[in-house]
């Protein structure tokens, strides 16, 4: 499978508008992040999307993304799910399935509440079918599999995502804790893409350390933060993580950035 990163930043992207600081200042496109988000490619030409945040549009003309089988959401939070009606010139043909927990697709419907009602033709609505899912769902050869991960108070999800036969990718962006019965879950994952803010303390996203320790325990063995704050560069993140893994020759560790492609 194919992992195409569409997003790398955290919820109000980078650069911060009406910062100036010197990373939203940055001349290096890898300091440029749009809202998370990932585009995952099967060999069989399964097309999915893991959260259709604000820029969903930009980031699916970018990554050439003409058709969907299925959108899997981790959580509600805007940054996440609104770019949802984008996918409308996706739906014309069949409309997509949208797999999240119970919570978050009972927000979904709140916050798109027009896309539910009888209303006049015309007018665009995305065609969706909202799935509430609490196990592994098969799109063609791939295989996804919620994993539940805290969220400050909020039980949200990751994504495991297999390709049989072969190694998993795992996704999971917004979390502050990962608890020891969700580890078992996970199986040793070829790439970990996880969210990492910054090096400061939050109350409800994983520092880089936490998240770079998270991906020790789960003996990944190419690791790649993500959903990343203003307060440092990506050559910075880079020397950070390069720091970080000396002495576990075993695993690599870097910041992902906007477009990133990756081969599992
Ligand atoms: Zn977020
Ligand atoms: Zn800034
Ligand atoms: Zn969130």
């Amino acid at each position: 499978m194919k992992l195409t990163i569409l997003g790398s930043g955290t919820s109000h992207g980078i650069p911060v508008m009406s910062c100036t600081c010197r990373v939203c200042a940055s001349k290096d496109p890898h300091d440029t992040r749009m809202r998370a988000s990932l585009y995952v490619k099967g060999n069989a030409g399964e097309r999915v999307v893991i959260d259709t945040g604000p820029e969903f549009r930009l980031q699916a003309i970018r990554a050439g993304i003409t058709h969907l089988d299925a959108v899997f959401l981790t959580h509600a939070h805007a940054d996440h799910v609104h770019g949802l009606d984008d996918l409308r010139p996706l739906c014309y043909e069949r409309p997509i399935p949208i797999y999240g927990s119970y919570d978050t697709l009972e927000e979904l419907r709140e916050r798109f509440s027009y896309v539910f009602k009888h209303t006049q033709k015309g007018g665009g609505k995305p065609r969706i079918i909202p799935r509430v899912t609490r196990k592994p769902v098969r799109i063609g050869a791939l295989t996804f599999t919620p994993i539940p991960v805290q969220h400050g108070m909020l039980h949200i999800l990751g994504w495991e995502i297999r390709e049989t036969p072969g190694d998993t990718a795992l996704y999971i962006t917004d979390t502050n804790r990962i608890s020891d019965t969700c580890f078992h879950l996970i199986h040793r994952p070829g790439i970990l893409i996880i969210g990492g803010l910054r090096v400061r303390a939050h109350g409800t996203h994983f520092t880089f350390d936490e998240a770079l320790s998270a991906a020790v325990k789960m003996k990944a063995r190419k690791v790649f933060l993500t959903h990343i704050c203003h307060e440092h560069s990506h050559q910075e993140i880079k020397k950070h993580c390069q720091t970080f893994r000396q002495g576990m020759p075993e695993i690599s560790m870097e910041p992902a950035y906007d477009g990133l492609e990756l081969e599992l």
